[in-house]
């Protein structure tokens, strides 16, 4: 026998149950991005390697060891899967010249692709949400990309997920603290694990991220970034924190967020929960001036964040939320070969009246049929048997009352189904 096919590792199936929770959530997050003015952006899921390689930074963990990377057999051109969405985002514009009439603010959702160790909360193919507002240059789209995140956990209902910010000022300031830190650092070069050895000239600012909890002693007396920030750097630090403080938002300076992808500037935040374990980052962003420029465009500023979408989800399940199962309006069950094609008709005429209507499919006895269409959930059965197809007749039988079952005429059906649903709506405010 041969062995059934699996998929990948870290892949996931995400199966009907889950997939109308996904649902919901995706049109939640259009509705609440509808508010703030962004547009929605569909870029390609696969791009030159070198779009990565440029934007995101060569030395990072992501550019590293985290691409899916091929040649493409045809032209032996160097592809990648795409493992974030702002380089592609960024490309998009610059291709299509999108800031020729001023700022944007955009947005996209979809698959991304990392080739990390799968675990709770971290998978191969998970799926963001970007948001990217290029062209603005104060504090003000730093805060308002902030406080929409804020709405969001609100709008989704969702409670402990706290903020952290940082500054990580312009490329001269960074550069002027990495001699510093190295220094430091190299000092004790004892005490540094692997992975910090292996950073110490590549991405020093990244040690200071380290989980490792043997080195926090050297990383909590290392040379801080924000002690070398110019007035400017400060000024807009200052200006994002004004504006979260108006609106009510509570954050924590953490002067150790850095972020794996080299194109950040100024402003970085992060959302975390301490409910999903290690995978406790559900948001991310910042600011990143320099991107568009070193991708080939016009100098422009930018500001951005992306969300994983299985670690809100997850999230959003452990609070103890249940999401609504879709179910039928109607579930039409017959029987007999003219009853068929008056069945069939009957669910189309619903259909047009905006219901949502299950017609049985496959025959089976009435009796099989209206267990399946109890266990549809619908609210109610439309029965058709020859004798109603000869009469042009429908009988209706509500499934979750003890109201009589009607017959009724055909020309009919949607007022009656309407009228129905309408006064179990007004029963107890919901159907
Ligand atoms: P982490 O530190 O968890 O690896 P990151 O800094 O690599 O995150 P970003 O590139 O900033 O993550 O991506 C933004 C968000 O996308 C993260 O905060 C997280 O919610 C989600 N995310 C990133 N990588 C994964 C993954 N492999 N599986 C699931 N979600 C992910
Ligand atoms: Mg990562």
């Amino acid at each position: 026998m041969s062995q059934t096919l699996q998929a990948i590792r870290g892949m996931n199936d995400i199966l009907p149950a889950d997939a109308e929770l996904w649902e919901q959530f995706e049109e939640q997050v259009r509705d609440w991005l509808r508010a703030y003015g962004y547009l929605p952006i569909r870029m390609p899921m696969v791009e030159p390697t070198p779009l990565f390689a440029r934007a995101i930074g060569e030395v990072t963990d992501i550019v590293e060891k985290e691409m899916y990377s091929f040649t493409d057999g045809l032209n032996g051109e160097q592809l990648t899967l795409r493992p974030e969405g702002t380089a592609s985002c960024v490309r998009a514009v610059l291709q299509h010249n999108l800031l020729y009439d001023g700022p944007k603010r955009l947005w996209y959702m979809g698959p991304m692709f990392r080739h990390e160790r799968p675990q709770k909360g971290r998978y191969r193919q998970f799926h963001q949400v970007g948001v990217e507002a290029m062209g603005f240059a104060g504090p003000d789209i730093d805060a308002e990309q902030i406080v929409m995140c804020a709405r969001l956990w609100d709008d989704l209902g969702l409670e402990g997920i706290r903020l952290e910010i940082n500054s990580l000022g312009q490329p001269e300031e960074r550069a002027r603290h990495r001699s510093e830190l190295v220094a430091y650092l190299s000092g004790h070069a004892d005490k540094l694990d692997t992975d910090a050895q292996r950073r110490l000239h590549t991405n020093p600012l990244r040690i200071l991220d380290s989980k490792n909890p043997h080195m926090q002693e050297l990383v909590d007396g290392a040379p801080k970034l924000i002690d070398y920030l110019g007035e400017a750097s400060l000024k807009h630090f200052e200006g994002v924190q004004a504006l979260l403080r108006e609106a009510a938002i509570p954050c924590r300076i953490n002067p150790r967020l850095v972020r794996g992808l080299d194109y950040y500037n100024l402003t970085v935040f992060e959302w975390v929960t301490d409910q999903l374990g290690a995978q406790g980052t559900v948001c991310a962003g910042g600011r990143y001036d320099g991107l568009v420029a070193q991708l080939g465009g016009k100098p422009a500023p930018a500001c951005g964040f992306a969300m994983g979408i299985e670690r809100l989800l997850a999230l959003w399940l452990d609070q103890g939320n249940r999401h609504a199962v879709q179910v039928p309006d109607v579930y039409v069950v017959h029987q007999g070969e003219a009853a068929a094609l008056h069945a069939f008709r009957a669910a189309e005429r619903l259909r047009d009246a905006g219901f949502a209507v299950h017609l049985h499919c496959g025959g089976g006895s009435f009796k099989s049929q209206m267990k399946k269409a109890d266990g549809s959930g619908a609210l109610l059965a439309a029965i058709i048997g020859d004798d109603e197809a000869a009469a042009n007749q429908v009988s209706l039988k509500p499934l979750r009352d003890e109201v009589e079952q009607r017959r009724i005429d055909f020309d009919e059906l949607a007022d009656t189904v309407g009228t129905l649903l309408y006064e179990w709506e007004d029963d107890d405010g919901s159907i």
